[in-house]
C-alpha cells in the first residue's frame, strides 16, 4: 500500500509571491483546517476564505498569513505492520 503523509514547511511568507507551487505543495489554513493544492485545475479557496487560489492568473490570495501554512506532499514509505 503506498501513501502519503503531510510535512509541514518551516518556510513562513509574509508576501504571496514568496509561496512555492508544485504538484507536492498544499497550503493549510489553520484557521478552518482545510488543505488546498497549490496548482489546482479549477479555483479554490479554503472553507473560511483565509486561503484563495484563482489558477487562471496564478493568483494566490492570503488574508491573514498567521493563518497560512506550507505542507509538502511526500511518499509515505513505512508502514506498521
Ligand atoms: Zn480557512
Amino acid at each position: 500500500m503506498n501513501g502519503y503523509r503531510f510535512e509541514i514547511s518551516p518556510l513562513r511568507i509574509t508576501n504571496t509571491s514568496d509561496a512555492p507551487r508544485g504538484s507536492n505543495v498544499y497550503y493549510k489554513c489553520s484557521y478552518c483546517g482545510s488543505i488546498v493544492p497549490s496548482q489546482p485545475a479549477d479555483a479554490i479557496a479554503c472553507a473560511c476564505n483565509n486561503i484563495y487560489i484563482d489558477p487562471d492568473y496564478i493568483r494566490l490570495v492570503v488574508r491573514d498569513f498567521a493563518g497560512f501554512n506550507i505542507l509538502i506532499k511526500v511518499k509515505s514509505k513505512q508502514f506498521p505492520d
